[in-house]
């Protein structure tokens, strides 16, 4: 593979070297990326959030190193974590970098370097969900600068709550506490090799401080939502009084401590003021985040 100081070459040929020595592992969501354009496209998006020969990305499933050669030629540091020993062979062949660390390993159960600044990968679809909620862990104990993520279009627009009702929900509501998500692009399934059978977005997440959400737990407002928008369409009030699984344990409430939360909340004015009337998809994240303080009151 072409090496950072040297000329580049063309992802769709990395690919097929890749797949001249290895088969395509489908139960690990592999899709390579052949396409220059979104690999550009991610990374300058990075670059937009501060990404530099400074900075330390850590890359979730590197596959055959079409990404992490690019961020290799920024100057950056990389942590590649990949679960696949074919892809972690190759790499290892063909990407032999001091400025590369390969873990051949599961991005979720391992423990993340303290010191990454960034967060770049095209993750399989499957595991977008819990990789999102420990980026947003890992950011909490240890501020990320900058986050730029291939994910399945559908669901880069509940990431950015792009239409309001319809993308609205926990995943959109939890993202927001901390960061503010940005579509950059789309990308068709002739981009990857092989090809899924879905469209794909590139987002960004640019971490924001909400000093007034500092104190507000965000555990408590996934799982209120979560709950709650599983009901999509029950009214708030029913959703709650049916208590929400698992909600009693986080504050140690007995069943009458909730039903003293639910008064209060029945009770709150401003921007509380009639919510229990209406349904999940109608409030908006400063709501949740309202709730969640008088829950936790
Ligand atoms: N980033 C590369 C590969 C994308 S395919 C590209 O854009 O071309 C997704 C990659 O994630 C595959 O290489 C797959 O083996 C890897 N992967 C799947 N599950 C993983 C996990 N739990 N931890 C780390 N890597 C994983």
């Amino acid at each position: 593979m072409s090496l950072p100081n040297s000329e580049p070459e063309h992802p769709s040929r990395i690919v097929d070297r890749y797949l001249s020595r290895y088969n395509i592992e489908p139960n690990l969501g592999q899709n390579f990326l052949i396409d220059p354009f979104p690999i550009r496209t991610s990374i300058q998006a990075a670059s937009d959030l501060g990404l530099n020969n400074d900075s330390h990305v850590l890359e979730i499933g590197p596959g055959p190193g079409v990404l992490s050669v690019e961020l290799l030629r920024l100057g950056s540091k990389i942590t590649a974590i990949e679960i696949s020993q074919n892809a972690c062979d190759f790499l290892e062949s063909e990407l032999n970098h001091e400025g590369l660390n390969l873990f051949n390993e599961d991005a979720l159960s391992i423990q993340w370097p303290d010191t990454i600044t960034h967060v770049v990968a095209n993750i399989p679809y499957g595991i977008s969900s819990p990789i999102l909620e420990r980026i947003q862990e890992h950011h909490r104990s240890n501020p990320l600068m900058g986050i730029s993520l291939l994910v399945q279009r559908e669901f880069a627009h509940r990431m950015v709550m792009k239409s309001i009702p319809k993308d609205r929900g926990p995943l959109g509501i939890a993202l927001w506490l901390d960061f503010e998500c940005k579509l950059i692009s789309d990308v068709p399934p002739s981009s990857f090799r092989p090809q899924p059978d879905v469209y794909s977005s590139i987002v960004t997440l640019r971490p924001v401080s909400r000093i007034e959400l500092q104190d507000v737990s965000r555990k408590l407002v996934r799982r209120i939502s979560s709950w709650c928008f599983g009901r999509r369409r029950r009214k708030m009030r029913t959703s709650l009084r049916d208590i929400p699984r698992g909600i009693l344990k986080i504050g140690k409430w007995s069943s009458s401590d909730w039903l003293r939360i639910l008064d209060n909340l029945e009770n709150e004015g401003g921007n509380l003021r009639g919510f229990m009337d209406k349904r999940p998809e109608e409030l908006t994240p400063e709501q949740w985040t309202s709730i969640c303080r008088i829950i936790a009151r």
